[in-house]
């Protein structure tokens, strides 16, 4: 039969392909049919076997009375001449469990007549009682069930793990559409069946038992099994008259922790040994015998009728009638939701069984185009509310953002610790936090380097204005006021308006700027500076020079060298870039204004003196005037 999830039909290996098998491909509920030896009994009878496998995964039947052969086929096909390992072996328990470790819900359920070897499979042959002491005598190595094996395979995996398990078992029955503990400490009572969202059907009260070693795990075992519902019967001298479910919980804390707050990864692996369905005429059940045969009956037929509709692709989508028995509402998860299963279809060969052997063998086959869709629990980050997420993205558009500013005006600051990074990257509530500091640091960097270049405008302004104000002065005490666009403070050394010098006029030909002007300490390239034909009153004199040494006592000391002067536009420069490209010539440009413009005054004063002026030898050339 075709089967989906992967393309050999395994869907535990389609399971562990990859990250997309987290996701809950549909993968199909996995048979494998086991067919018992001959009982002694029906050998007596003279019975004939019905049955006979063909190869690995193939069973012929053959209708007694002739006809033509009938084959099933299955994940895997058991003969009676199999051991118990060998069935333990072939049946894909072990991927099972390897899944449930990986947080997998996963399910195992023997199927089929009463008598036909399901509890034999899951837990052996019915425990020895020794009848001086009351004990149980424990199955012998060799005829244990596929659940002691799994116990034992699942306590050594744990062991070569390399990280922290914690197990617990729970062990229920279901008799007579009642739920009854068979780990709880005093007399069972019914437990109900209850539903909610993230848990789905569940058994409320249930007892449920850490264990450590398998010693302990297999005593919970022995004691739920002898507390068991079974009688006898004419197919089975100890039938089990109730479904029980032994449920294995698996918390796995994944090493090394992504977040130490991480919740353990929890899987599942539930073993269900259903009672047998019975036909109550053959049997010969009675009184008590029969009502446990009906509702037995009831949860089967209950059981088939989801399977069926399982089946159907279009009424899957509408309702399945869990609900309808205590077993279905327990199973609801194995059978269409997001667990994994393996159904292990039981049957006997004799030829007289063969009604409920065919019976079987259909269901079997329906059962396997089942599928569900298996979820692993999400990862802690996955689970994030989506609010976090967009802050966090924000915050990091927020922060690169800043950088970039940052990086223009500092380019060392752009530069982030690699294990702060590091750190950061581990969890989402980590990264938000690191954001959250370096975004607050680099405001802080940044007003603090916008207040220092205001600081540093502003001294540039001041110093500026200092020296137009000693070049206004000195105009002034040179030549008298001269005319001034616009308003501007009264020239304080007014007392004798000059006349006009022809070289120094204002209103030089060409209208030249004042500034512009050839000014009269001009170097002796310029002829006409070296012998100004006018002459200063005496007064101008001695106003100049008062003037003069007034400014001469005048101290500029910036406080922080001042930004050069541009056009507004210019973008702002610091400090360290001014000086690296040059661009530092403004301030001792400045500097050797004022004093040349001390220098100027001085030998005015001289000259007023009649004094003579220093020699040109003596003058360095940074002692000339810079232009404006
Ligand atoms: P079920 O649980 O299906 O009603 P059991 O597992 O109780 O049936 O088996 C009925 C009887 O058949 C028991 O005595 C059991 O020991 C025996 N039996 C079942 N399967 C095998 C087997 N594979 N090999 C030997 N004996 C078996
Ligand atoms: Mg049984």
């Amino acid at each position: 039969m075709e089967k989906r999830g992967s393309p050999d039909g395994d869907p535990a290996r389609s399971l562990e392909q990859g990250p997309e098998g987290l996701e809950g491909p549909e993968t199909p509920i996995q048979v494998v049919l086991r067919v018992r030896p001959m009982s002694a009994a029906e050998l007596r009878r003279g019975e004939q076997s019905a049955l006979h496998c063909s190869g690995t995964r193939t069973l012929q039947v053959s209708p007694p009375g002739g006809g033509p052969d009938v084959a099933f086929r299955f994940g895997a096909v058991l003969d009676g001449a199999r051991s118990q390992e060998d069935v333990f072996r072939a049946c894909g328990v072990r991927r099972l469990g390897e899944l449930a470790l990986r947080g997998f819900s996963c399910t195992v359920f023997t199927f089929g007549q009463t008598g036909s070897g399901k509890t034999y499979t899951l837990t052996g042959p019915p425990p020895q009682v020794r009848r001086a002491q009351g004990e149980g005598v424990p199955v012998p190595p060799n005829l244990a069930g596929i659940m002691q094996r799994t116990f034992a395979w699942l306590l050594d995996r744990v062991q070569h793990l390399g990280a922290p398990v914690t197990l617990r078992a729970s062990y229920l029955e279901i008799y007579n559409e009642q739920v009854r503990d068979l780990l709880s400490l005093g007399s069972a009572r019914p437990l109900p069946v209850r539903w909610n969202k993230t848990r789905g059907f569940y058994v409320e009260q249930l007892r449920v038992v850490e264990f450590g070693s398998l010693g302990a795990l297999m005593e919970l075992l022995q004691m739920g099994l002898s507390r068991r519902r079974s009688s006898a019967h004419t197919l089975n001298q100890a039938s089990s008259r109730s479904h029980a479910l032994l449920t294995l919980y698996i918390s796995r804390q994944t090493m090394p922790p992504a977040d130490p707050g991480e919740p353990p990864v929890g899987g599942k692996l539930c073993f269900v040994d259903l009672a047998g369905s019975e036909k109550v005429a053959a049997t010969g059940s009675r009184g008590e015998l029969m009502l446990e045969a009906n509702s037995i009956n009831r949860s089967l037929l209950a059981l088939g009728h989801c399977i069926s509709l399982l089946l159907d692709p279009q009424r899957r989508q509408s309702h399945i009638p869990f609900r309808d028995s205590k077993l279905t509402k327990l199973l609801a998860d194995s059978l269409g939701g997001r667990g994994l299963t393996l159904m292990v279809a039981c049957v006997s060969p004799s030829a007289q069984c063969l009604p409920e052997t065919l019976s079987t063998l259909r269901y079997a086959s329906r059962a396997q185009r089942v599928t569900t869709r298996p979820q692993a629990p999400k990862s802690p980050v996955a689970k994030q509310p989506p609010r976090l997420e967009i802050e966090m993205l924000q915050l990091q558009e927020e922060n690169r953002c800043l950088r970039a500013q940052l990086g223009q005006i500092d380019p060392k600051a752009s530069r982030l610790s690699g294990a702060r990074v590091a750190w950061a990257q581990r969890n989402l509530y980590g990264m938000l936090q690191e954001f959250m500091l370096e975004n607050e640091r680099l405001r802080k960097e940044k007003s603090q380097l916008q207040s220092s270049q205001a600081r540093a405008r502003d001294e540039q302004r001041l110093l500026a204005q200092q020296v137009h104000e000693l070049e206004r002065r000195l105009l002034c005490a040179c030549y008298g006021p001269q005319p001034r666009p616009g308003p501007a403070p009264p020239c304080p050394c007014v007392m004798v308006p000059a006349a006009p010098c022809p070289v120094m006029s204002p209103k030089a030909p060409g209208d030249m700027p004042l500034c512009a002007q050839p000014p009269p300490w001009a170097p002796p390239g310029n002829p006409g500076s070296a012998k100004c034909p006018r002459e200063r009153s005496h007064s101008d004199w001695t106003q100049t020079r008062v003037l003069a040494e007034m400014l001469m006592e005048e101290e500029v000391v910036p406080s922080a060298p001042p930004l050069p002067m541009g056009t507004p536009n210019t973008p702002p420069v610091l400090r360290g870039e001014e000086e690296r490209e040059g661009g530092g010539a403004a301030v001792p440009n400045l500097a050797r204004r004022l004093e040349a413009l001390r220098d100027q005054i001085g030998s005015s004063l001289r000259r007023g003196r009649g004094q003579a002026p220093p020699s040109e030898a003596a003058r360095s050339p940074s002692r000339v005037l810079p232009p404006c």
